[in-house]
């Protein structure tokens, strides 16, 4: 069932491809805003791997937010340089493009075993198993558009059941879009036949897990993310449902994902919530930045609101990713 996914993924390479997939071991490393075709090089095996900061060679080092390769174009919205980290950043045409390695900067039970990463599993008092995956380093790319155009859908209650290809406005089975920590996120769906409702079951302390490929990704609001807004020191603490201010990231057509706050902490007016708990709206931050004018947003918000995945319906027009 997961067949589907891998040729969805194949199917999106499109018109913002700008060159061939690079040979086993190597990653296509883009030096600023203007090299749109980058250069093959090798990474190595390390985790850490990086053309940029080349720290992360030993094996005993663990990935965290404070060691990991960090790279945003001057040129990119303030947006993406104040709230992303361990991801590469840069424009290309009319799209911001994210490209990420998708290495969680936490322990996880789902690295392998020999890695510095590598944590025990907890079955919280038995509600949680293992799925029988591994996460690996992956040579993402998500091309958000620079102003995202709607396409002018209501999203109603009855298009977001949790199911996969039950509507024609839903995002692709791909990655959804990207975290504030360089995790993939996935749209609130699980693949076709699979229930998103049982699937959590297997995710790890963070709210993650890995599909067959070791993509490893969040379907929901998550400590990742939110340990970036610590460290920024704009929220005391990374549990979902308990930051003063909760962003986890952005989806490819454009759409913001927020959890139980507005990027300045301040309570969301439900009244005006679509079927996914999402609005258009300002996104201003903490100190009355105005990062986007009339933007779609979604909040996601553990125990509140309708929806408790990230977004299922796709509200603006374009969607690229591979
Ligand atoms: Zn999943
Ligand atoms: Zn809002």
């Amino acid at each position: 069932m997961r067949i589907a996914f891998v040729l969805s993924l194949l199917s999106t390479l499109s018109a913002c491809t700008t060159a061939a997939p690079c040979p086993a071991g190597e990653t296509r490393i883009y030096r600023d805003g203007q090299d749109t075709t980058g250069t093959c090089q090798s990474t190595g095996s390390d985790s850490g791997d990086s053309a940029t900061t080349d720290s992360g060679d030993t094996a005993a080092t663990a990935l965290t937010l404070a060691n990991c390769a960090t790279t945003v174009a001057s040129d990119v919205p303030k947006f993406y340089q104040d709230f992303f980290r361990c991801a590469d950043i840069a424009i290309d045409g009319d799209s911001v493009m994210i490209h990420t390695h998708d290495l969680p900067p936490h322990p996880s039970s789902y690295y392998p075993t020999t890695d510095p990463n590598w944590e025990a599993w907890d079955d919280r008092g038995g509600d949680y198993h293992q799925n029988p995956n591994t996460l690996s380093t992956q040579d993402s790319y998500v091309w958000v558009p620079l102003s995202p155009v709607a396409k002018g859908i209501t999203v109603t209650s009855d298009m977001v059941d949790g199911f996969a290809t039950t509507s024609t406005e839903e995002y692709n089975g791909g990655a959804l879009g990207v975290g504030l920590d360089s995790v993939l996120l996935f749209a609130g769906f699980a693949a076709p036949n699979d229930d998103i409702s049982q699937e959590q079951y297997t995710f790890d302390t963070w709210d993650g897990h890995p599909q067959e490929t070791g993509v490893y990704h969040h379907h929901s609001p998550n400590p990742g993310a939110l340990s970036v807004l610590v460290a920024e020191g704009l929220a005391t603490t990374n549990v979902p449902g308990n930051a003063e201010i909760e962003l986890y990231g952005i989806a490819c057509d454009g759409t913001v994902i927020l959890g139980c706050t507005e990027l300045d902490g301040s309570t969301p007016d439900e009244g005006d919530f679509d079927g996914q708990n999402g609005h258009v709206a300002d996104i201003v931050g903490p100190d009355a930045t105005v990062y986007f004018t009339g933007r779609y947003h979604q909040h996601v918000c553990p125990g509140k609101y309708n929806d408790a995945y990230f977004a299922e319906i796709q509200y603006y027009t374009t969607c690229e990713t591979r």
